[in-house]
């Protein structure tokens, strides 16, 4: 079993979150610290750290949380003008929290995919 993080929390209702859809499989919530107008987190309910840890088992989870997104963008109003969806993976992805998340972007332009380097 992975770590507990405070994602695991969030999911099972331990701790308070702005929780915008749940299923079967995935979890959706606001992000506490929105970069963006529309800044969602769609989460997994069983906790699989990373993408890196993805298993051929994981493919239905990984398709419902795109599938999911995409939903939520919709209802969000976003889809017509667009949005980024976007998993951070390890330490050079810049992963804080190691229970995978895609973070669904959007409600104005989101800039640039990358920063140039310093
Ligand atoms: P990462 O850098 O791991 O891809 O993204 C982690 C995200 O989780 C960050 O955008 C951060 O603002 C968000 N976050 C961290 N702690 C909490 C929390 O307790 N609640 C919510 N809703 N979001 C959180």
């Amino acid at each position: 079993m992975p770590p507990d993080t405070i994602f695991g929390k969030i999911v099972r209702g331990e701790i308070p979150a702005d929780i915008v859809y749940q299923d079967d499989l995935v979890t959706a919530f606001r992000d506490i610290h929105p970069l963006t107008p529309i800044h969602i987190l769609v989460v997994p309910n069983r906790a699989i750290p990373t993408l890196a840890d993805v298993a051929t088992d994981d493919e239905p989870v990984l398709g419902r949380m795109l599938r999911v997104a995409a939903d939520l963008a919709a209802a969000e109003g976003i889809s017509e003008k667009g949005y980024r969806v976007m998993i951070n993976c390890r330490e050079h992805g810049g992963q804080e929290i190691h229970h995978l998340h895609l973070h669904l972007l959007g409600g104005r332009r989101v800039g640039p995919m990358v920063a140039r380097k310093g």
